[in-house]
């Protein structure tokens, strides 16, 4: 393994800095979430989106006070508005779904959409409104389709706008970082066929949940899918010297990764493990995992 890299995905999302509110385009406006952190990066983007006095809002970052304001100067400077259309939300992580009670308590009970994830909706459990995969949802000036992207939360949904050949990802594809694939509710093997799905699009940018637009978009997903592909390269050769045991195959593949990251690392190598065991590749015997003879 010594002549492969050891990480594809290079740019790190801690202390990456980005604006509290910035125009992308003519119809998008980002405001940030104010939760920095070494999984969210520089904060949640929210996005303002829509050319009238009545956008939409995607996502709403986690629902720290000091988002409020910086959501109301973004819609007073940019839209000349003191009104929401709809909120829309990507999927239901607290840094995504968490600002929707602050948001409805200040522009009113602003209709909330959202594909449903029982146990994961919190208190919009029963105020949302369900879309799905082809769901269009438009405003003036902005069109956006719903796509089911399962892999780093069941529920995920991207959007795609169609005014610009954008691709709204949340977090299936970062400006920084890595993705997280989660224990629960988090699938591999559903992330992966989520990245083709996207990659086929052929989006001309991504605007990311946690980072900076992305410009090379088909580069950027491609990258993403060559850095899970090395990845189980190196757990299958590490299997295959004997090396089954998680937290040794963690100390030996993100030699490179601060130690505080060493408990992510290791969700991302079981996430692996349990793709191989779906694909009938390996197994677990007590705490240590095994190839399965072909
Ligand atoms: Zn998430």
């Amino acid at each position: 393994m010594s002549d492969t890299p050891s990480r594809v995905v290079k740019d790190n999302m801690i202390g990456l800095r980005m604006p509290d509110i910035d125009v992308w385009s003519e119809r998008v406006v980002t405001v940030l979430g104010q939760n920095p952190g070494p999984f969210t990066g520089p904060g949640t983007n929210t996005y303002v989106v829509g050319t009238s006095k009545r956008p939409l809002l995607l996502d709403t970052g986690q629902g720290l006070p000091e988002y409020l304001p910086l959501l109301e100067r973004a819609l007073d400077e940019h839209r000349h508005t003191d009104t929401l259309d709809r909120i829309v939300l990507t999927h239901g992580h607290p840094d995504h779904l968490g600002g929707c009670v602050q948001v409805r308590e200040r522009f009113g009970p602003v209709p909330v959409l959202k594909r449903p994830w029982p146990g994961f909706d919190g208190p919009m459990t029963d105020v949302l409104e369900p879309i799905d995969d082809g769901a269009v949802v438009a405003t003036e000036g902005a069109t956006l389709r719903a796509i089911h992207t399962p892999g780093h939360a069941e529920d995920h949904l991207c959007f795609w706008l169609d005014e610009e050949r954008a691709l709204f990802t949340g977090d299936v594809v970062l400006g920084a970082g890595t993705t997280v694939i989660p224990e629960h509710g988090g699938d591999l093997a559903d992330y992966m066929a989520s990245l083709r799905r996207l990659l086929a699009l052929e989006p001309a940018v991504i605007y990311p949940a946690h980072g900076p637009a992305i410009r090379d978009a088909g580069g950027k997903i491609r990258e993403y899918i060559a850095h899970r592909e090395l990845r189980e390269a190196q757990i299958v050769a590490l299997l295959e010297q004997g090396v089954g045991d998680v937290k040794q195959m963690v100390r030996k593949m993100y030699a490179d990764v601060p130690e505080f990251l060493h408990a992510a690392a290791g969700t991302s190598v079981r996430s692996h493990l349990r793709k191989l065991e779906r694909e009938g590749r390996a197994r677990r015997d007590g705490d240590a995992w095994e190839l399965v003879a072909s």
